[in-house]
């Protein structure tokens, strides 16, 4: 039994031998077990963290040095790319070629903001006022605390991490209590990569180890990612202490096949959209809009590929579809398409559990006929399950496609270079794909409209959610006025 303790100001300490277990969703067995931290652990991570914030040598370090360190543990994630793609996925049961894929990466992130750090700069400013030179500096935010989802556990983690450091913000990282050994496994990195103690903590636990860390009076700002009903009480406890935060919340988003679209590229769009990942996924395309006119021809193709999906153990190169990643969630994808045969849906692929191995496994899932209005269409199910809901022209598709109250993705499958263009700019998502479904990268921004979160990840905006802006004022003496007036 693997045992993984938690990362406090350069140390593993473990939690008065307190753990709780991490299951493998393909066997359904526990494989590891991981240090339970508390509000305690919480306050000695946040202060290393503030320590290393106020003084020490990574407050000592110079932009540039910040983004050699940077580059460094790039090299090193890839170096061990497949041993941590490996560990994610005894937890979270995605598939090793996801994992290994993701992994290798990872280090871009490191490597783009690590080029990014000695390039943040503020500006003069050309005053209304005589006598005076104003400028600003881009300064950064302090403490972040990163709180991640299981899904993709250290991608996610690199989104955060790397324009933080690229910003000079130290960190304390809660993941999720499902998939918390890749964390801790790659923290070990910071320490060879040559990063002082501090600048990099991580606490174990479930949601009372979230919540301490954002109620800590010394963390600066929370970075999220996970469901929006978690997003909603992360917000309003940042709110009332005032601290920044960025959200990176669900999605249900629309993927949209115009009868003018190359339809064997717009089929596996379609799939890999919903069962990558067993459509564990923020940006899963979990709507299928379909256009009237090829319905039933693009139905037929769907049904044939979907029904060929081979459900095997996630490590093995051959699988396609992989477990899902905890018991709950596994339910909680059953319940939905109970919920969706009740609405009046019409079920033509899959329906229930699949058998395989001892792992949480669901059947890919298509109904059709699906109406808007219905939960399928508006709730998040974050599993291999698919609404297809027809429409007859552009119009029509924008509607539906807006109508929810998420905004995370959207993909658009047509010839028509113009169509691409209006429906772009109409559809209101923080991403939209044209001939295309999933593609990210370290280099543009992505995040969500509407409830599907709160400022952005990736690209150059990325670091913003990290800053703030000092202006500063000096006064050269050229200019005397009169003390009791505003200058
Ligand atoms: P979740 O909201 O249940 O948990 C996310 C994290 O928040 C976990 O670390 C959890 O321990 C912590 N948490 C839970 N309650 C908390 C509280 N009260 N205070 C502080 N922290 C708390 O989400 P999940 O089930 O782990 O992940 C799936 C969700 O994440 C889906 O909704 C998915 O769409 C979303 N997601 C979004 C993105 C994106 O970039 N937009 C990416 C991946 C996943």
């Amino acid at each position: 039994m693997h045992r993984y303790r938690m990362f406090i100001d350069g140390q593993f300490v473990d939690a008065d031998d307190n753990w709780f277990d991490s299951y493998n969703p393909f066997t359904g067995q526990v494989w590891a077990q991981i240090a339970q931290g508390d509000a305690d652990d919480v306050d000695l991570a946040v202060r290393a963290a503030h320590r290393s914030f106020n003084e020490g040598a990574w407050h000592d370090m110079s932009a540039s040095q910040r983004g050699r360190l940077m580059h460094r543990l790039g090299d090193l994630i890839e170096r061990e790319a497949r041993r941590l793609a490996e560990i994610e996925v005894l937890d979270n049961g995605k598939l090793i070629s996801e994992m290994e894929s993701q992994l290798n990466y990872i280090p871009q992130w490191f490597y783009y903001f690590g080029g990014l750090a000695d390039k943040i700069q503020g500006s003069v400013i050309p005053l209304d006022k005589k006598g005076y030179v104003n400028f600003t500096r881009r300064e950064p935010l302090g403490v972040v605390a990163a709180i991640t989802p299981w899904n993709s556990p250290l991608l996610l983690t690199a989104w955060k991490v790397a324009p933080a450091l690229a910003a000079g913000c130290t960190l304390v990282l809660k993941p999720s209590e499902f998939t918390s050994a890749s964390t801790l496994e790659f923290v070990r990195l910071f320490e060879e990569a040559g990063f002082p103690p501090g600048v990099i903590n991580v606490v174990t636990g479930g949601k009372e180890v979230g919540a301490a860390l954002i109620e800590h009076p010394l963390v600066d700002k929370i970075a999220f990612t996970g469901s929006d009903a978690t997003g909603r009480v992360v917000n309003r406890a940042a709110a009332d202490r005032f601290k920044h935060v960025s959200l990176e919340l669900g999605g249900k988003s629309p993927n949209i096949v115009f009868d003018d679209a190359k339809l064997d590229d717009a089929v596996n769009g379609a799939i890999s959209g919903i069962f990558a990942a067993s459509g564990q996924t923020c940006i899963a395309g979990s709507r299928l809009l379909l256009q009237r006119s090829i319905h039933d021809e693009f139905m037929q193709r769907l049904l044939a590929l979907a029904g060929t999906a081979r459900l095997g153990d996630p490590l093995s190169a051959e699988t396609q579809v992989g477990p899902i990643t905890t018991r709950q969630q596994y339910d909680k994808v059953l319940s939905y398409i109970q919920i969706a045969q009740q609405e009046g849906a019409r079920l033509r692929l899959g329906g229930g559990p699949a058998s395989c191995g001892n792992g949480w496994f669901v059947q890919p899932t298509i109904f059709d006929r699906v109406d808007n209005r219905m939960r399928i269409a508006q709730e998040e199910v974050f599993g291999p399950v698919l609404a297809v809901i027809p429409f007859d022209d552009e119009q029509e598709a924008v509607a539906i496609a807006n109508d929810s109250c998420y905004g995370l993705g959207a993909g658009v499958w047509t010839s028509d270079i113009g169509r691409a263009f209006r429906m772009s700019e109409r559809i209101r998502s923080g991403t939209v794909w044209v001939n295309t479904y999933r593609a990210v990268s370290y280099m543009s921004p992505f995040g969500g409209y509407k409830q599907s979160g709160i400022g952005r990840e990736n690209g150059m905006d990325a670091v913003d959610e990290y800053l703030q802006t000092k202006s500063i004022w000096i006064n050269t003496g050229a200019s005397t006025s009169n003390p009791f007036t505003i200058r």
